[in-house]
């Protein structure tokens, strides 16, 4: 998946740091002098230098509880930095509520709209349909004077999810391009720090809404509260500790104060890997129950792959049931597809893959016959292999129906290693036709 800001186009499956520029007075004194240019656009430079590729210009702090200032004020704090450096060839974004300070900063070569109100202004709308500029959509609940007072969700992950989704679909709907849009749960903005970390630790939900996800949680106060760090500038190696984190649960911007700490801590990053399980032998169950046993068996591998070493599952389809293809006298099988990340080389996964079936009595006499439990490496991030052992990406995976569904369920837009969508065949002629499973918890 691309994100595509006016002549930027960056690959979201590595991480993209964006430094912030706050130009509020309390940040770098008095707005429009050449001295406090100066030092804005020294300290841009310097983060780029330490690997930031997109610059977040703000004139007005959102903070809680903070107070609204003009909208000339605003737009004179920010210019000339954004002037200056978009014609440098930085990648500028400008972080702003108001249409007017949008507009005013595309017209200087602002590359990227950053909205906390999440484009809930129309005029904010038509600043965007009117340009190429990549647009982040944040959630947020309220306004930034009001928005800590006791904010109360039933499901706060729902919640922001349904939210972004329709800010996200309306836009289209005003012909706005999708690759131009970016999500942002908003952590902090009206949400405790309890309510934030549950966002923050389930930022898979929000990357199945297929858009690149931006994490903003820099010195945030639910860093304060989870770590017990009072001062804001003291959170900078919890802050990128948290940014590893939410881009290893597929976040791919990281907006941050400390850019050369973020940089480092992402340096420990694991490839993304996902994988195909798939079961039409039952060993327990029988009759009706035969699927529930299929799924059992697949449930029964999920345990053995949380404890590879060096690994995380992060996140896991629904089950599918699908008709056997290749070899159709058969019974259906049950799939799934789990992405993790890990630090096990290709072919020691492999290896350790098939300890699993092993465990698991796999059934091996008929090729594409029957099996009590396949589990094959469908995609590794970065790396492409053809060898009698291992080939990879797997070759078959966009025409098969039973991966493609739970794939694209979990990671809807990626792109497999050798360039390929995984949605690159279209529906109906893909074989192993598979249907969601409904199931009640
Ligand atoms: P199936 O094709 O139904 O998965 P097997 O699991 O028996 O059948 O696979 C046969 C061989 O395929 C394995 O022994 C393995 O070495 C090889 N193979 C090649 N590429 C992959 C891959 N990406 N994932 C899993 N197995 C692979
Ligand atoms: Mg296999």
């Amino acid at each position: 998946m691309n994100w595509r800001c006016s002549s930027f186009d960056f690959d979201t499956q590595m991480p993209i740091i964006m430094g912030i520029l706050n130009l509020t007075p309390d940040s770098f004194s008095d707005g429009g002098s050449y001295n406090s240019l100066q030092a804005a656009l020294d300290q841009a430079h310097a983060m780029i230098e330490q690997g930031a590729q997109i610059i977040d210009i703000g004139g007005e702090s959102t903070r809680p509880g903070s107070d609204e200032v003009s909208i000339g004020e605003e737009i004179s704090r920010v210019i000339d930095a954004v002037r200056v450096l978009s014609d440098e060839g930085v990648c500028v974004s400008i972080d702003t509520r108001h249409a007017e300070v949008a507009r005013a900063c595309v017209d200087q070569g602002a590359s990227i709209i950053n909205d906390v109100s999440g484009f809930r202004d129309p005029a904010m709308v038509e600043v965007a349909k009117s340009c190429d500029a990549g647009l982040v959509v944040m959630h947020m609940k309220g306004e930034p004077k009001t928005m800590q007072n006791d904010p109360h969700y039933d499901d706060v992950v729902a919640e922001v999810c349904k939210y972004l989704d329709q800010q996200a679909f309306m836009l289209q709907e005003q012909g706005i391009e999708k690759d131009r849009i970016c999500i942002d749960p908003g952590p902090g903005f009206g949400k405790t720090p309890q309510q934030t970390i549950e966002l923050v630790r389930n930022f898979q939900e929000i990357r199945r809404l297929g858009y690149p996800v931006m994490a903003a949680l820099s010195r945030k106060s639910y860093i304060g509260y989870a770590y017990n760090i009072e001062v804001p500038a003291d959170r900078d190696d919890a802050s990128a500790v948290e940014a590893l984190m939410a881009c290893e649960l597929g976040a791919s911007i990281l907006r941050v104060h400390n850019v050369e700490r973020t940089a480092k801590e992402l340096a420990n990053l694991r490839p993304l890997v996902f994988l195909a399980l798939g079961c039409n032998v039952a060993l327990v169950g029988n009759d009706g129950e035969e699927t529930e046993g299929k799924i059992a068996q697949l449930n029964h591998a999920i345990g053995e792959l949380c404890m590879l070493p060096d690994s995380q599952i992060i996140d896991i389809s629904s089950f599918y049931e699908s008709e056997p293809a290749y070899y159709e006298d058969q019974d259906t099988f049950v799939n799934a597809v789990v992405s993790m990340r890990t630090g096990i080389p290709p072919k020691e996964l492999l290896d350790y893959l098939h300890t699993i079936e092993d465990s698991l009595g796999r059934v091996r006499e008929i090729r594409n016959g029957p099996r009590t439990c396949d589990l094959d490496i469908l995609d590794y991030q970065m790396y492409v292999v053809n060898t009698d052992v291992l080939t990879l990406p797997h070759p078959r995976i966009c025409e098969r129906d039973f991966v493609v569904k739970p794939f694209t369920e979990i990671a809807p837009g990626h792109i497999l290693a050798d360039g390929t969508p995984v949605d690159s065949v279209p529906a109906e002629e893909r074989i192993g036709r598979a249907h969601r499973i409904e199931r009640s918890l």
